[in-house]
């Protein structure tokens, strides 16, 4: 389906399913809904860095490593799923987490260590500034270390969301259904910046409408300008002529709340709702964040409701147990 073949290791499970959320939208008295189901996609209960390491440890494979690593929170589902992936194709898997090992092990922190992944504490260096260093050491005696992205987000991890939008189109022509808007969390860009080439390579005048979920700049650089390059750099790759601008990359931050992370009033209204309206999880740091975008738009009429909106569900349940009863606390 990509317009270059790239080397590609099977992680998991495709299509994901697409569906309809009818009680979501007549609570809400807005569009019609749809969800593509990315939360199912399998690799340790699902999510969208499955698509991206199908890719990436493509690569590793064929580079010949024997071993991986990657960085993120202690809650990070793409390391969770990283862990997963390590074991399932016998690469030993590094984590560099930020912060200090926490006093109870829960979520997706359990999962790592069940996958038997090596946890590495990185304190204040949050997003693999450490990782260098670790494949030196790993290097000195005689491993071959391959480096996964932060969040999955290099052009192969991309380029996974450029197949995965044609994977969408594919199914909403199958059942005649057209799209309005796309709403999405992004917050390494990956997702994004795959979904914006694929748009334009499929010539889609559907919108695509990120949902920022962290305040902070990835490395140090404005994060329009990161996705925007993650954009350009991912049509190299793939040798299709496409101009991008700014203007491509529509991001809300109006619901980054107290920062990453941080469970607030609307992710809690929307946790809930697509809880107990859809029997659906939605996670406390990425989809619950997104979720409450979409429903903030719908009542605010940014999102109409003459055409169908789709929530692209990234995954990140296991986060729920490690929040535990703050996720309803007030
Ligand atoms: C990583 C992640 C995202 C964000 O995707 P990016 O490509 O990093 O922007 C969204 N939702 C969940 C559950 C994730 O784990």
């Amino acid at each position: 389906m990509l317009p270059v073949p790239l080397p590609r290791q099977t992680l998991g499970f495709f299509p994901t399913p697409l569906i309809e959320l009818p009680r979501l939208s007549k609570t809400l008295g807005g569009p019609k809904i749809l969800m593509k189901r990315d939360d199912l996609t399998g690799l340790a209960l699902g999510g969208n860095k499955t698509r991206k390491l199908e890719f990436i440890l493509g690569e590793a494979l064929t580079q010949g490593a024997d071993c991986i690593i990657t960085a993120g929170a202690a809650q990070s589902n793409h390391c969770r799923q990283t862990a997963a992936a390590g074991a399932q194709l016998g690469l030993e898997c590094h984590l560099v987490l930020g912060g200090e090992a926490p006093a109870e092990t829960q979520g997706n922190l359990l999962l790592d260590e069940l996958f038997g992944a090596h946890i590495h504490w990185s304190g204040e260096h949050r997003k693999g500034e450490d990782i260098p260093e670790l494949s030196a050491q790993l290097k000195a005696i005689g491993k071959k270390p391959f480096m996964v992205p932060y969040g999955g987000s290099n052009e192969l991890g991309a380029a996974a969301f450029v197949e995965a939008l044609c994977e969408l189109k594919k199914q909403l022509d199958e059942q005649n259904q057209s799209l309005g808007h796309i709403v999405f969390a992004s917050s390494s860009g990956g997702t994004q910046a795959g979904l914006m080439l694929a748009k334009k390579l499929l010539n889609w005048d559907v919108e695509l409408l990120g949902i920022k979920i962290d305040k902070q700049e990835f490395e140090g650089q404005n994060f329009e300008q990161s996705v925007l390059e993650l954009a350009r750099s991912t049509a190299k790759l793939l040798g299709v002529d496409t101009e991008f601008s700014l203007a491509d990359v529509q991001l809300d931050a109006g619901y980054l709340g107290e920062g990453y992370g941080v469970v607030g009033e609307v992710e809690r209204e929307a946790i809930r709702l697509t809880a107990q309206q859809e029997g659906i999880l939605l996670d406390p740091v990425y989809t619950g964040r997104a979720m409450a975008g979409l429903i903030g738009m719908v009542r605010k009429g940014r999102i109409g409701v003459d055409k169908p909106v789709l929530f692209w569900h990234t995954g990140g349940a296991p986060a729920l147990f490690a929040y535990g009863a703050e996720i309803f606390s007030e």
